[in-house]
């Protein structure tokens, strides 16, 4: 790793340290490690209702997002059922909870096109976004996934569009800087400050996979996001404590 800089903004969930810190990681990679492929969906109005708390991946194409959840939650291949033929385009939805409780989902929504999409596919895609902000009742959180070495594109911006809004309302958003290893020290405090001024209210964190940087930090964020009751206390008791919300119809 080129850098140390320190990879949390106003995080409830920062770094460890101690052992409540320590404590909290565990229970938050305990936590994703029990993800399983749930459904797939051609469209949105396809995806079933659910009441857990429901935290969406999005990112332009390449940008990681597939290695980033197959990384925090420690398997080898459950993103990339999203890559097989025929489902590059599908929201995958993945189950998260222990003892085969679902307590929330993860949502990992189509990889959108490099800088030369046709318009067709730009304006479609827009449309899936701005719909599935509105419509997603159980919607807690998103996580946009962004390579810094290329920064926004032009539909990470419209995105950020649309979720601005929503984050003064309420949603919770964090922009994960991924390939971190790639950038040198300064890049990637230059790349942090960017995507704080970007995030509009969110978090951003630096990411990478081989280094496994930042896993810790997008992990608790995200147990902290779908456990917001569990948040001020001892996560080892609460997690095991905290009835779960039934999945819908
Ligand atoms: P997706 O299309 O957003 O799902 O992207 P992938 O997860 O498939 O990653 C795209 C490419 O970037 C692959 O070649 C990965 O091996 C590479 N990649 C993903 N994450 C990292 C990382 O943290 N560091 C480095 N160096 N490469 C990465």
């Amino acid at each position: 790793m080129t850098t140390n800089t320190n990879t949390t903004s106003n995080s409830q969930a920062g770094p460890s340290s101690g052992s409540d810190g320590k404590s909290q990681t565990t229970v938050a990679l305990g936590w994703l490690h029990t993800a399983k492929f749930l459904t797939t969906a051609p469209e949105l109005h396809y995806l079933p209702p659910l009441e857990v708390p429901e935290i969406a991946f999005v990112g332009r194409s390449n940008a990681g997002k597939s290695t980033c959840i197959n990384t925090l939650t420690q398997q080898k291949q459950l993103a990339f059922a999203s890559k097989k033929p025929g489902r590059t385009q599908h929201i995958n939805l993945f189950s998260l909870g222990k003892q085969g409780v679902m307590d929330a989902v993860l949502t990992d929504l189509p990889g959108y096109g490099y800088a030369a999409v046709p318009k067709q596919d730009k304006i479609r895609w827009q449309q899936v976004m701005a719909n599935y902000l509105v419509t997603r009742r159980n919607l807690m959180g998103i996580v946009l996934m962004c390579d810094p070495r290329h920064g926004l594109t032009e539909l990470d911006e419209i995105l950020l569009d649309v979720i601005r809004p929503r984050v003064q309302e309420g949603l919770k958003f964090l922009i994960v800087l991924t390939k971190s290893d790639k950038l040198t020290r300064s890049e990637a405090t230059k790349a942090l400050s960017i995507a704080r001024l970007q995030a509009g209210g969110g978090e951003v964190m630096l990411f990478s996979a081989p280094k496994r940087k930042g896993i810790d930090e997008v992990a608790k964020l995200l147990w902290t996001w779908a456990h917001p009751r569990a948040d001020s206390a001892d996560p080892d008791t609460l997690n095991t404590a905290q009835a779960p919300r039934p999945a819908g119809p």
